[in-house]
């Protein structure tokens, strides 16, 4: 049987909503990355609810969850404390006051008692908003206009930053000098002036950027791990480098920590690399699953903000459920050992994967870190973007991903996203995973040997 009339079998109530949804919604969903266009093919499941590290389609099917809302349910779905302290905080004082309050004072506080980085925080709606502000501030605060970025890396979808995430290597370039490629229709082709992009973990490249046009950057802004491409990490001495050269230029260095923020460890990226940057963005992860993001950094790095010289706003910043969602987060990320323990059980998982891989004959390595990796079908190390796009086997990635869902398994069906290890993932899910794995592996090895 192949996968898609298996797929139809089991999940006939998917189906129907799907093209009931297709009628009111555009590609069936609310955002692309749901659609069939972004790997969701033929249809993508329609899920009914989610406990723990489980997630239940509306067909009754269920699935160790690996994918984690994009990021965002760190905790797992419906984690007790956070869901309590949210359901709590708005009946108690209600959503929205567009005035400050004290629930607000203690989350801010969490924040900057966790992130290395982070003396002052404004929360906000959403990753894209959070990286407009952080490069409008950097802008204003340096009063210069130019923007280092890298192939690779996603910031969002704001007209500023919506460049030259997995670009075409044929309309970038060269890899030592790339050209910014828009990455959809709409962009104002006129932002690529402002835009240097550049391949992440060549210290030569970014090194004669700096000395050519150092003095013109008001900012750099990085993934400290490469989340939008398949989980690379920095090579030994990278992200100091970049600390290092926009210090000396008087540029300011963002870390965007939308989904490396609270992932490896409670202070992230930069407390697990030991680099800090000004500003920081963070998102998925900080509320435990509710919908909230932040920008923050230095003191100095704020100051425009504190002193009123650049204006931040937004109807819904810091509403209630937000600020109930980071403070009861913040605490429950706080449980001594829980990231170690984590970081062990994904490792097992992502080794495992590696191991069964290779023993079923097929060429497999793991980029990341315990509470997310990627497996990749190729031995090959892969450190940026132009290495990931050559070393990518995008068939043989959804074969697996579809062979894994049949079995009770859900993670993103594309080779360049990631697995999510939960807080809340036990070895219960890992042994799951490891003997669905084992016979998905067998199913890949045996096509290929017919093909
Ligand atoms: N920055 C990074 C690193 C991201 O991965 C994302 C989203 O995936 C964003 C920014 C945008 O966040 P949002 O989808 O909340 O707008």
């Amino acid at each position: 049987m192949t996968f898609e009339d298996a797929y139809l079998a089991r999940t006939p109530g998917s189906r129907e909503l799907f093209e009931r949804a297709s009628k009111t919604i555009p590609a069936g969903a609310g955002s692309s990355a749901r659609t069939v266009g972004f790997g969701w093919a033929p249809y993508p499941p329609f899920m009914h609810d989610g406990r723990g590290s489980r997630i239940r389609d509306v067909d009754g099917n269920e699935y160790v969850d690996y994918l984690l809302g994009l990021g965002p349910m760190i905790l797992g779905h419906r984690h007790p404390t956070v869901t309590r302290a949210v359901a709590d905080a708005v009946s108690e004082y209600g959503t929205c006051f567009g005035l400050p309050y004290r629930l607000e004072v203690e989350a801010a506080e969490k924040v900057v008692e966790a992130v290395p980085g982070i003396e002052q925080v404004r929360f906000t709606n959403s990753g894209s908003e959070a990286v407009g502000t952080a490069v409008r501030l950097a802008r204003a605060t340096t009063g210069r206009r130019l923007v280092i970025r890298f192939e690779g890396h996603y910031h969002g979808w704001q007209d500023t930053v919506y460049w030259s995430n997995h670009v075409d290597p044929e309309l970038a370039g060269p890899s030592d000098r790339p050209r910014p490629v828009a990455a959809g229709p709409g962009v104002p082709l006129e932002l690529a002036d402002t835009l240097v992009v550049l391949t992440w973990n060549d210290p030569d490249s970014f090194r004669r950027v700096m000395d050519e046009r150092g003095d013109e950057v008001a900012a750099v802004i990085t993934e400290a791990a490469v989340f939008n491409t398949g989980c690379i990490l920095p090579e030994p001495g990278y992200l100091e480098l970049l600390r290092e050269l926009t210090t000396r230029h008087g540029a300011m260095l963002i870390f965007d920590e939308v989904i490396t923020g609270f992932r490896f460890c409670r202070g992230g990226a930069q407390e697990w690399f030991g680099v800090t940057p000004d500003l920081t963005t963070l998102a998925k992860g900080l509320g435990g699953g509710f919908p909230v993001a932040a920008i923050g950094g230095s003191r100095d790095a704020m100051s425009m903000v504190a002193e009123g010289r650049y204006s931040h706003s937004g109807t819904y910043n810091a509403n209630v459920v937000q600020c109930a969602a980071v403070a009861a987060t913040m605490d429950v990320l706080a449980e001594p050992g829980l990231y170690e323990r984590q970081r062990a059980l994904g490792e097992r998982l992502s080794g495992g994967l590696v191991e069964l891989a290779r023993q079923a004959g097929l060429p497999a390595s793991a980029e990341g870190l315990g509470t997310v990796f990627q497996l990749w079908f190729s031995e090959e190390r892969i450190r940026n973007w132009r290495e990931a796009d050559a070393y990518a086997d995008h068939a043989l990635f959804t074969r697996w991903y579809q062979e894994m869902l049949l079995r009770g398994v859900l993670f993103h069906p594309l080779q360049f996203e990631n697995l999510f290890v939960s807080l809340v993932h036990d070895d219960e899910d890992i042994d799951l995973t490891l003997d669905a794995a084992t016979q998905a592996f067998e199913v890949l090895a045996a096509d290929r040997a017919v093909g």
